[in-house]
């Protein structure tokens, strides 16, 4: 399968009057043509300022892209200049926010937003820029869409302007679409439409997606495989079956633990504490404060990433061989 896209040991940071924020310590991953990847964590994970490190799009200053490489395509897109990556943005990779109307121009017209980009990136004439406008409307779903192509965002709903926004983001046909938080904004009906929408659009164009999310059921709908960031690092990923079906680390089961579920007999259960100050990280685990498992080791050093299979990773002292020893041994005491 075709690689478009690999981030390699990427750093972000912030500075700030009270000193520098390390929003993203070292992240590493990859994603192949026609994948899903999910992102996954608690807000100020550093999930949006990844997906937003990829778009080039951290406002320097206060933030930078400290260290590592954002290879998409076979070129650094860390290393590019603000005039080559405007000719990137919205026309290889676009991106969708989380709130459709401010995402939209209240001012002009639906057919002027889809075509703005069209005109300005592709040499092409009005009237085929209209004909594709049209094509993506009807892409996306929305009925009649040569006369609602004169209307305002304010005429549609709110579903429907996230499938224009949707329809906005891939009318240059880019090889990679970023979705943060794409259904937050949305209710839980028109929501399973848009995401059932991302499926039809992939199959249909096979772009690759990055899906942004703290939401582990829109998760199970759409993706392929699965990252799960905690304090500005990776700390499990695998596919969505290793990640639902045999979780390791004690963070991503306890996200799971907190998910409502209709089969469920239990209560919920919250992840106690909240995550560690990014100003001055720990040096070890940064879940060690939280974490029900933890040893001595756990704040001291961080823990050796551990491949338990080709397609699941996790970065836990658990599954050191010490580890394992310890925990049978306390089982067999109990
Ligand atoms: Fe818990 Fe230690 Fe594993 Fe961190 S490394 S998740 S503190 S057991």
């Amino acid at each position: 399968m075709e690689r478009i896209l690999e981030v390699n040991d990427l750093h972000v940071t912030f500075t700030t009057y009270g000193g520098t924020v390390q929003a993203v310590r070292g992240v590493n991953f990859h994603l192949d043509r026609g994948e899903t990847l999910a992102i996954v964590g608690e807000s100020g994970c550093g999930k949006s300022v990844t997906s937003n490190a990829i778009m080039r799009l951290i406002p320097d200053p206060p933030g930078k892209i400290t260290k590592g490489s954002i290879i998409f395509k076979g070129q650094d897109l860390a290393a590019y200049s603000e005039k080559k990556m405007r000719n990137i943005r919205g026309v290889d990779i676009s991106m969708i926010f989380q709130d459709p109307m401010t995402a939209l121009n209240p001012t002009l017209t639906i057919g002027t937003q889809l075509m703005e980009g069209l005109k300005e990136h592709k040499k092409i004439t009005g009237s085929q820029a209209k004909q594709k406008a049209i094509e993506m409307m009807d892409l996306v779903g929305i009925p009649n869409p040569e006369e609602r192509l004169k209307q305002y965002p304010h005429q549609f709903s709110g579903g429907m302007r996230q499938r224009i926004v949707i329809a906005i983001a891939l009318i240059c046909d880019p090889d990679l679409l970023i979705a943060d938080e794409p259904t937050t904004a949305l209710d839980v009906t028109i929501q399973a439409q848009i995401l059932e929408l991302f499926s039809t659009i992939q199959e249909r164009t096979g772009v690759s997606i990055i899906l942004i999310t703290h939401d582990l059921g829109v998760v199970a709908k759409i993706a392929d495989r699965i990252i799960v960031m905690y304090a500005g690092k990776i700390i499990e990923s695998g596919s969505k079956r290793d990640i639902f079906y045999r979780p390791e680390h004690p963070y991503t089961k306890g996200l799971l633990n907190s998910v409502p579920r209709l089969d469920a007999k239990e209560e919920l259960k919250p992840i106690a504490g909240t995550p560690p100050d990014l100003f001055s990280p720990p040096k070890g685990c940064p879940f060690t404060a939280r974490c029900p498992f933890a040893m001595e080791v756990c704040d001291k050093v961080y823990p050796v990433s551990e491949k338990i299979s080709d397609s699941h990773q996790v970065d836990c002292w658990l599954q050191d061989e010490r580890a394992k020893q310890l925990m049978a041994a306390k089982s067999l005491q109990t």
